[in-house]
């Protein structure tokens, strides 16, 4: 037999991962969609029942909230009770962070109840929010009042606790910076079970700075006031076309024809 005609491998017995990797849209059709649907839906009734109560009944519950995280916090042995973190599902997160730490000897803390809206306040353009609000669920709130966070993550599942002690961003970010560069304030429960407000320029201020990117690793996130940016219902996008070398283009270009944003020029 000449090398041409013999096979370049040998045929691979199919096994039971060939199989289900072959028929796997049936696990996506008759699983996946429908537990992801349900799923959805069952966050957006929870969305919708939080808009339901009051800001009165939210805050009493937020207030509540606190001190079962203060009474759970202050009831851990640390020489028995392993580190402290959230209760939070790592299969629920949409971070893509290892999460060991769950899986060893750990403390958990059920912050699932923090998924109001606090206050929205017009005249000081600040959003008092709990961690577990979401993206969608704050866009859908302050958009009819055309207003909106001025950093707003692309996907609606994100939420502001993920994105501050994680680090988000997005594309207003050229503008608003850092998600968290747009926080004026946390409501945060320290180890010790002590509650503080953090600002950047109260006493806790070191506390203001590090929070971002900190992972929870400093206190337990229970609210935060970030601010907001007044919108309108459409945004006029004029795509001005550039061609050539970018460093060219920006040399040459006079400044008024610059376009902004990334070749875009952007009017509302
Ligand atoms: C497909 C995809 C698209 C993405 N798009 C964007 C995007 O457009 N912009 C962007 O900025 N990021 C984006 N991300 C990244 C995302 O912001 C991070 O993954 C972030 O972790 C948000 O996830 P989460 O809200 O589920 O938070 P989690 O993953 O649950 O939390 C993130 C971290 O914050 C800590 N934490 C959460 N809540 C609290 C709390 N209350 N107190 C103390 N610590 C807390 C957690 O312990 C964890 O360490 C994207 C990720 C994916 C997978």
């Amino acid at each position: 037999m000449s090398d041409l005609q013999a096979p370049l491998r040998p045929k691979r017995k199919k096994g039971l991962v060939d199989f289900l990797v072959h028929f796997r849209w049936i696990f996506v059709i008759f699983f996946v969609l429908p537990f992801s649907t349900l799923y959805y839906f069952l966050i957006y009734l929870g969305d919708v029942r939080s808009e339901m109560k009051s800001y009165k009944q939210r805050q009493k519950e937020h207030d509540e909230n606190v001190l079962k995280v203060v009474k759970r916090l202050k009831q851990r042995n640390p020489k028995k009770d392993g580190l402290v973190c959230t209760a939070r599902k790592p299969w629920i997160a949409v971070g893509m962070r290892n999460v060991d730490y769950k899986r060893a000897r750990h403390y958990e803390v059920d912050l699932s109840a923090f998924r109001n809206i606090l206050e929205i306040d017009k005249q000081r353009m600040i959003a008092r929010v709990e961690p577990l609000v979401n993206m969608g669920q704050i866009t859908r709130v302050t958009v009819p009042m055309n207003l909106s966070l001025a950093v707003v993550a692309e996907l609606d599942d994100l939420t502001v606790g993920g994105l501050i002690n994680g680090y988000g961003i997005e594309g207003s970010s050229h503008i608003y910076g850092l998600f968290s560069d747009t926080v004026v304030a946390y409501e945060i429960v320290l180890a010790d079970g002590r509650v503080v407000r953090a600002t950047k320029d109260n006493e806790y201020s070191d506390l203001f700075y590090a929070i971002p990117w900190s992972q929870g690793t400093l206190g337990f996130l229970v609210a935060a006031e970030i601010k907001l940016i007044p919108v309108k219902e459409y945004m006029r996008l004029t795509y001005t076309p550039v061609v050539g070398n970018l460093q060219d283009l920006a040399q040459d270009m006079p400044l008024k024809k610059r376009p902004r944003r990334r070749g875009i020029k952007l009017t509302m």
